[in-house]
């Protein structure tokens, strides 16, 4: 009788009819059966993305409300951007649970732009999305994308990054969002006072519209992990939700403009009259955009306008400490991973904020400057037996000064 070892348990085939046989402790399985066995269990167990997207389903969808209180956990202030970024995202989702029904009322889809400077918060707030619908998120940037034919990206690579991040799971990758920075950078030239954008904007502009209005777009793999084999993936964009982001530098003098021609009659004037010069994003319109070189295809596919405020220094003080991942107490944890306890005079938080104003860091700099501040302590203090840090102003402004202070105004 033949040994354990030397057939396969499952077809019963010797050691010598087939290429590889695997032993177990009371059995054996030649790699054909392992193969069939495999495909058995990836037919029968749900998938990753079916898996997801049930649990989608079953589980109520969070209402616009929830989704912003989760916002306002990691974002701070914006509220505009966030109360239009929750409804829109969850018409989008309604719409992904949507049965076919015989009414012919399509929902549309609720593609987002949001104007606003730089370090604003537009990436965190995406970002803080796609983290709470656990879809795969992707952030690709505007200015590297060329029409076909020219030295850049191709349009498509968009995709190509969205596939990776849903781990090659097409379905799970058509629900997924892209955000893409730098929009404005790809503005018509004749209306866009910048000279150093993309030559190509329009045409840039002209291929991003297939991809916004929902149409298969193929895909290359690109260093492809899982498809080594395939050359183009077939991707359905109609589901996948574009939050598209800018700076838009300059587009106030074209609001200020239009606010200013419409006062022509004394009504007009009356109504400008409470306008906010000082944060004229908020009256953006679709209008706005167009003249600042957007083509209006792209516009209306982007049905969703909303603005990020300037950070004033009440923001820029609570982004230090209130978000849940704030900087403060991602250094505090740093400490206390080596036991430290890290505490900071009130002073010091006033102390960070005035650099981050002064070198006009916005609230990217906040970071850097505690790391000017806290990068000594971070050196040493690990290789001694302290327990507690206590951080000064004293300590903070010679530490600072230390520090790279122009590296930091370049960055
Ligand atoms: P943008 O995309 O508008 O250029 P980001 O979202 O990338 O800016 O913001 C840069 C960094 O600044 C973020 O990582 C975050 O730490 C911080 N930040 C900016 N705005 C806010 C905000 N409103 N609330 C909390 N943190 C913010």
């Amino acid at each position: 009788m033949a040994k354990t070892g030397d057939i396969c348990t499952f077809c019963g085939r010797g050691s010598r009819d087939v290429s590889l046989l695997i032993n177990g402790i009371s059995g054996a399985i030649c790699d054909e059966c392992a193969q069939q066995a495999y495909d058995i269990v990836k037919e029968q167990m749900p998938s990753k993305s079916d898996s997801a997207f049930s649990r989608m389903k079953k589980q109520e969808l969070p209402k616009p409300e929830d989704i912003k209180a989760f916002l306002d956990q990691y974002v701070i202030g914006q509220d505009d951007a966030k109360r239009r970024l929750s409804v829109s995202v969850y018409n989008h989702y309604k719409r992904l649970l949507q049965k076919v029904t015989t009414d012919d009322v399509e929902i549309e889809k609720s593609n987002i732009i949001m104007v606003g400077a730089t370090g604003t918060g537009k990436t965190l707030l995406a970002r803080t999305i796609a983290k709470m619908l656990h879809v795969p998120f992707t952030i690709v940037d505007a200015t590297v994308l060329t029409e076909a034919g020219y030295v850049g990206e191709d349009i498509e690579s968009i995709l190509t990054r969205l596939l990776q991040a849903a781990d090659y799971d097409v379905d799970e990758a058509q629900r997924g969002i892209v955000f893409i920075d730098e929009i404005d950078k790809i503005a018509r030239k004749s209306d866009n006072p910048s000279i150093t954008r993309d030559v190509s904007g329009e045409g840039v502009q002209q291929g991003l519209l297939k991809l916004l209005e929902g149409s298969v777009v193929n895909v290359p793999p690109q260093g492809g992990r899982k498809h080594p084999e395939q050359k183009m993936i077939p991707v359905d964009t109609k589901n996948i939700l574009f939050i598209c982001g800018g700076a838009f530098d300059g587009i106030e003098k074209k609001i200020a403009q239009r606010l200013n021609t419409r006062v022509v009659g004394y009504a007009s004037l009356r109504n400008t009259a409470g306008v906010d010069r000082d944060n004229l994003l908020q009256y953006v319109t679709p209008t706005d955009l167009k003249s600042f070189g957007l083509i209006p295809e792209i516009i209306g596919r982007l049905p969703i306008l909303t603005y990020l405020n300037p950070l004033d220094r009440k923001t820029l003080r609570s982004i230090l400490t209130e978000p849940k991942n704030s900087i403060i107490k991602q250094y505090m944890k740093l400490f206390e991973m080596d036991d430290i306890k890290l505490s900071f005079d009130e002073s010091v938080y006033e102390y960070i904020v005035d650099k981050a104003l002064e070198f006009k860091l916005g609230a990217r700099g906040l970071r850097s400057i505690v790391e000017g501040i806290m990068t000594d302590a971070m050196y040493s203090m690990p290789s001694t037996n302290e327990k507690t840090l206590h951080v000064t102003i004293d300590y903070a402004e010679e530490k600072f000064e230390k520090s790279d202070v122009r590296r930091l105004q370049i960055a």
